[in-house]
């Protein structure tokens, strides 16, 4: 491998930069998980993620990436031949339905055209139809990182209050949280799912089950046999500061220090950030004379912009280019989308400059890949962060 100066741009929608300060704190050597010296930060590191949540309910950290706690949330409320609700927006969300197929769940899927978040209204019409209320779960992912779609809870609360249906609402928000704004008790969510490598900007490891007392009451009465993935358990050790196994304690180390650089910059501010950088990605988009595949107004993705290919066009290709000539990761087509689509991931630990070299790399690709586009995409973003304030620093 010959050497490449200066630093790779990461910009795939996760796993994300992590700030050099979370790297330090990572570096700490391991200490024993039963000392006194652990409880605390067990304590600190469960009533911070508690803040990221906006839960006073419990939050399960788990040693495994999003997909286990995937399944965790699954198996912990839900059982073999139970119906769940569940929207296709994308690749994620179709992951996880077939994640509930395996477990024996019968998922029923509304479908989705992957070009926008869930539709509040068709879960109501679900909902309203099935009037022996069998339906045990409503899940719905809050950011759709295969399309950059977001999906609107607090509509979708309000969706399942109106029908007057007692399922459980189950978000997976393993790309969104800490990106995009999320609300776990004021939106009466059951069940929140999340994972380290995306908006928290720690390296892929741990995961989180947020659980209302709703959820965790479920879990007493049935659920999936399960052991290890087993929310009660846990939580009664965790309120001792402890963990039921080996934890992973650099990890901890790390969303600690992750969660302090969330609230100095304010975790509003962060939101206003990440929106403020998506604008400006689909700014440059549209005068490269390219697509945005979101395409319903109010639904597009603070984490990450999906890009659509013209006809004709590899986004692999373009992608394999972009690597080559300027060092930087743009996030793959998945599925059905594959090769059609590329990926611009605005999240975690990024600024206006970090931005501003993205989208220079992915003009200067096209470029170099002979993608029929418009120059100026990246002027235009420019002006766009010149004349829009940004959260936290003009303000
Ligand atoms: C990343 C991601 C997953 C999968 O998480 P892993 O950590 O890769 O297991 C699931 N859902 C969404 C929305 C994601 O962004």
């Amino acid at each position: 491998m010959t050497h490449v100066s200066g630093r790779h741009f990461l910009q795939i929608p996760g796993p994300s930069p992590v700030p050099d300060r979370v790297l330090r704190a990572m570096s700490a050597q391991v200490i024993d998980h039963r000392s006194p010296e652990f409880a605390e930060l067990g304590h600190a590191a469960l009533s911070a993620i508690k803040t990221i949540f906006k839960t006073r309910q419990d939050v399960v950290i788990f040693p495994s990436s999003g997909t286990g706690a995937w399944e965790a949330a699954l198996a912990n409320v839900l059982t073999e031949g139970d119906r769940v609700l569940m929207y296709e927006t994308g690749h994620f969300a179709t992951l996880w339905k077939k994640m509930a197929e395996k477990l024996g769940i019968r998922a029923e899927f509304i479908g989705g055209d992957w070009r926008s978040g869930a539709d509040a209204d068709q879960i109501e019409q679900h909902l309203r139809a099935d009037t022996n209320h069998e339906i045990k779960a409503v899940c719905v992912v809050r950011n759709e990182t295969s399309t950059g779609s977001v999906s609107p809870i607090a509509d979708v609360r309000r969706a399942m209050d109106a029908a007057g249906h007692p399922a459980l609402l189950m978000v997976d928000t393993i790309s969104g949280l800490a990106s995009v704004d999320f609300r776990f008790d004021e939106w009466g969510v059951d069940v929140a799912v999340s994972g380290s490598q995306k908006g928290l900007m720690l390296p892929p490891g741990i995961s989180f089950n947020a659980v209302s007392a709703k959820a965790l009451a479920a879990s007493k009465a049935g659920g999936t046999r399960r052991s290890y993935w087993d929310w009660q358990d846990m939580i009664g050790i965790n309120a001792t500061g402890y963990f039921r196994h080996a934890p992973a304690t650099n990890m901890l180390y790390g969303l600690v220090d992750a969660i302090k650089m969330i609230h100095e910059e304010g975790l509003q501010n962060v939101f206003d950030r990440h929106q403020r950088h998506a604008a400006a990605t689909r700014a440059a988009v549209r005068a490269w004379g390219l697509e945005v595949l979101c395409s319903r107004q109010g639904h597009e993705s603070g984490v990450l912009t999906t890009v659509v290919m013209p006809e004709g066009h590899s986004a692999d290709q373009f992608r394999a280019k972009a690597l080559h000539h300027y060092n930087i990761s743009l996030g793959s087509g998945l599925s059905k989308v594959a090769d059609k689509v590329f990926r611009i991931g605005h999240l975690g630990d990024i600024n206006d400059l970090t931005l501003i070299g993205a989208l220079s790399g992915v003009e200067m690709a096209l470029g170099k890949a002979g993608v029929p586009h418009d120059k100026g995409g990246v002027a235009v973003a420019m002006q766009y962060l010149q004349d829009t304030p940004a959260p936290g620093i003009d303000a």
